[in-house]
């Protein structure tokens, strides 16, 4: 930052009252004590976000600050130039709008609720040969994010983009006072609006304020009438202007367009620009938990430097992990002194085991010799720490499946969006969670505030609570012999049985226990486990003279909730309510939940038949047959690498039992993933396909135990590369209709030596 404003510049700006005169110059502002360095020339905002920055006052000034803007009467030393304002985020809005008019360069706005940091990455990657950009770190889109990132403009730049986002209505008004975009970018506002906005329209209005002034906003068709409508000036981007790229072959068409569109605009030739068109870097801009080598947990956020997301990461590294040693590993390249000062301030702060700075991707041989410790690895993108990660990922086998977290909670939300605001959730984590891993998911789970977990085995419920999960767990299937362990890790069985029922409470009554937590399970018609309609007044009489037991809940599950046809789920339904109704007159407990519906139940009748809870299972992954289109998320990944390339000639044949013989000379590419993968051999010679580098390349061949052939003979591609098995080409769905079976078999059956990725 290079302000150069004297004292007396900046309390007219802000329209404050200061306690003295001061003629220093300010050129730096800050909001966060930590970030503090170089204090001279320093100003600090007490602005009141998470916390309250009048609390940080002293210690700015511990650190060497002597100027500060504030809206709180505050105590300090007389050599303290105190400015007094109405509101500090408003005083900071006003300094970023005086820097910023002092460039008369193009400022690119980019707004919508979809989209922006990707549009806006990919406008660096076009632009960045032709112009000097400041652009906003990350997603550093707020009300302060937005201003730092003005503050940031310098004359060594030659076009500006800014990303901002709203949550509230009006408060576009100041983004657009202090930004006064020359040029916008509109992405569009998806299905969901946030709570805050009456409507999808009042939202979508509510970011086009951003625009108002601008000399042309660019958008695409789908979004010309909502533009017209508030009289931006607008230029749609055609697909039809770009006919020598293949959208349908690349992800994010549509943000993938707009970028290009723009680029053009700004002068890029249209040659170059079809080259990159396909180049375009998809940003896992995330952070990657996995197990790595040597028991290591790798936490890998090394795709930017920001203070926001570093903060982030090592909250996440030294709260949620039980690896004692923490071991923080920066490249710090790329990265200004000044910056490096906070940032190696903020990782101090936390006390890490061992830290090593290093630069330009060198590893030292201390750091690959570490093990059973978390590692956090952080860098600015240009630095490519990437790479590096890679000698820590498990060797073993380079095929692995990543989980995005995010998109899982976005799934629940949008469930219990559909439901009575009092229904609980349960989330099904039987099988590893449907095979994500043991333990990650129901952390995640328990993190975000669902309320029971469910599982299908004693077993499974022991290894959760072993690992540090203290949610209520509810048992499915209940084996006699494992009463001793529901009792020891407080799981809560499932009873389907009398005998059953005089078994378990025969075993708590050794121990003198009452009162334990148990489900039990009524058949509606799945016809797998149960009490049936005649024996409910029988069961209820028991129950009333059991004191060792306490049913926390009746449940029943839907056999044909999938069907289009609702007829027998309705039935399903029917029945349970008959039962429910005999229970609540007669079971002495009245403190009972009734639970019926899974996810394709709770898709399609939650805001009926959700009684008290439901229990989600394979929806949470993003899959029911009913949601609409973009309502869920797909979760999950599937990859693997290239090992090697040959070339093959006429007449030459592939793999066991050379099943597929060249007809043309081909390039095909071995793969690190067979059928103990869970890549099934009956993918073999073209029923499977994979995608490298956004090109199709089918199998060719059989597939091996551990290997698998494709052609790549139109990819351009090399040993290392990655490769999609599942993902934004071939959908899970797509995949198991391959394999004429459905997502839950699929993700179930990806073997446990595939390494498991979740993205937070
Ligand atoms: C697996 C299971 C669920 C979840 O089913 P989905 O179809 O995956 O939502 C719910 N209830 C019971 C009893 C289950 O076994």
């Amino acid at each position: 930052m290079n302000l150069n404003l004297t004292h007396t510049q900046l309390i007219d700006i802000v329209s404050g009252n200061a306690n003295t005169q001061n003629e220093n110059i300010i050129d730096v502002i800050y909001y966060d004590t930590r970030l503090i360095n170089t204090t001279k020339n320093g100003v600090f905002f007490a602005l009141k976000g998470r916390k309250n920055g009048h609390e940080y006052i002293q210690k700015a000034y511990d650190k060497g600050i002597r100027s500060f803007v504030v809206s709180q009467e505050v105590e300090l030393p007389k050599d303290a130039t105190i400015i007094k304002v109405d509101d500090t985020l408003r005083a900071l809005q006003q300094v970023a709008k005086h820097h910023r008019n002092q460039f008369s360069y193009p400022v690119l706005a980019i707004t919508g609720s979809l989209g922006k940091t990707t549009i806006k990455e990919w406008l660096y990657f076009l632009l960045a040969d032709e112009f000097n950009i400041i652009r906003s770190p990350k997603s550093f889109n707020s009300q302060i994010g937005v201003a730092v990132s003005l503050l940031e403009m310098s004359d060594a730049h030659d076009l500006a983009i800014i990303e901002a986002d709203i949550s509230h209505p009006n408060e576009m008004d100041y983004i657009e006072d202090m930004v006064s975009p020359t040029l916008g970018v509109y992405t569009g506002i998806g299905h969901f609006y946030a709570d805050n906005f009456e409507s999808q329209k009042v939202h979508a209005s509510e970011h086009l304020k951003l625009f108002k002034h601008a000399n042309i906003t660019f958008a695409l068709k789908a979004h010309k009438s909502e533009l017209r409508r508030n009289k931006i000036n607008t230029d749609i981007a055609n697909f039809e202007d770009w006919n020598n790229i293949d959208f349908s072959q690349l992800s994010y068409p549509n943000n993938r367009l707009l970028a290009l569109h723009v680029a053009e605009f700004l002068g890029i030739e249209k040659n170059d620009l079809n080259k990159k068109a396909i180049q375009l870097p998809v940003l896992s801009n995330r952070m990657e938990v996995f197990e790595g080598q040597d028991n290591n947990l790798i936490i890998n956020d090394s795709y930017n430097i920001d203070i926001d997301a570093l903060e982030q990461a090592l909250s996440y590294q030294f709260s949620s992990d039980e690896r004692k040693d923490k071991i923080v590993v920066l490249d710090l390249s790329y990265v200004d002194e000044n910056r490096k000062k906070a940032i190696l301030n903020i990782v101090e702060s936390y006390h890490p085991t061992q830290l090593f700075v290093i630069e330009n991707n060198k590893v030292p041989n201390e750091l690959l010799a570490i093990k059973n410790a978390s590692i956090l690895f952080k860098g600015s993108y240009r630095s490519n720490l990437k790479n590096t990660v890679q000698l820590f990922k498990n060797r073993k086998h380079e095929t692995w499946v990543e989980f995005d977290l995010k998109a899982i909670e976005h799934n629940i939300r949008t469930f219990q969006n559909k439901l009575p605001e009092k229904t609980k959730t349960l989330v099904m984590v039987k099988a590893s969670s449907y095979g994500t891993g043991d333990v990650n998911i129901p952390h995640f789970l328990q993190q975000i505030g669902v309320d029971y977990l469910g599982v299908a085995y004693t077993d499974e419920g022991t290894t959760l609570r072993e690992n540090g999960i203290s949610l209520p767990i509810l048992v499915m299937n209940t084996e006699n012999d494992a009463f001793e362990d529901i009792i020891r890790f407080q799981l809560e069985p499932s009873l389907f049985s009398f005998n059953q029922i005089d078994a378990f409470c025969e075993r708590l009554k050794q121990d003198g226990i009452t009162n334990f937590p148990i489900h039990i399970t009524v058949e509606t018609g799945m016809n797998r486990l149960g009490f049936y309609p005649e024996d409910i007044e029988d069961l209820i009489t028991k129950l009333n003279s059991l004191p060792e037991i306490k049913v926390k809940s009746v449940y029943s599950h839907l056999a044909d909730a999938d069907n289009m046809d609702t007829d027998y789920t309705l039935q399903q339904i029917e029945r349970f309510k008959v039962m429910k109704s005999q229970f609540e007159a007669r079971l002495d407990n009245k403190d009972v939940l009734f639970h019926i519906l899974n996810s394709e139940g709770t898709s399609k009748f939650g805001a009926t038949a959700g009684f008290d809870m439901v229990r989600l299972g394979i929806g949470v992954f993003g899959f029911t047959s009913t949601a609409k289109e973009d309502e869920l998320l797909p979760t999950l990944q599937w990859k693997t690498t290239i090992s090697q390339i040959k070339s093959i000639e006429v007449g030459e044949t592939i793999g066991y039992g050379r099943t597929f013989k060249a007809e043309e000379e081909i390039q095909i590419a071995t793969l690190r993933i067979g059928y103990a993968d869970g890549f099934r051999r009956s993918l073999s010679n073209g029923i499977g396909s994979v995608f490298i580098n956004g090109i199709e390349c089918p199998v060719v061949g059989n597939v091996c135990m551990d290997m698998t052939m494709v052609d790549v003979t139109e990819a351009n591609c090399k040993a290392g590369d990655e490769v999609e098995i599942i993902g934004k080409n071939i959908s899970i769905e797509k995949f198991s209709k391959r394999l004429k079976t459905i997502p839950y078999e699929v993700m179930t059956s990806i073997n446990k030596r595939v390494s498991r990725v979740y993205l937070r």
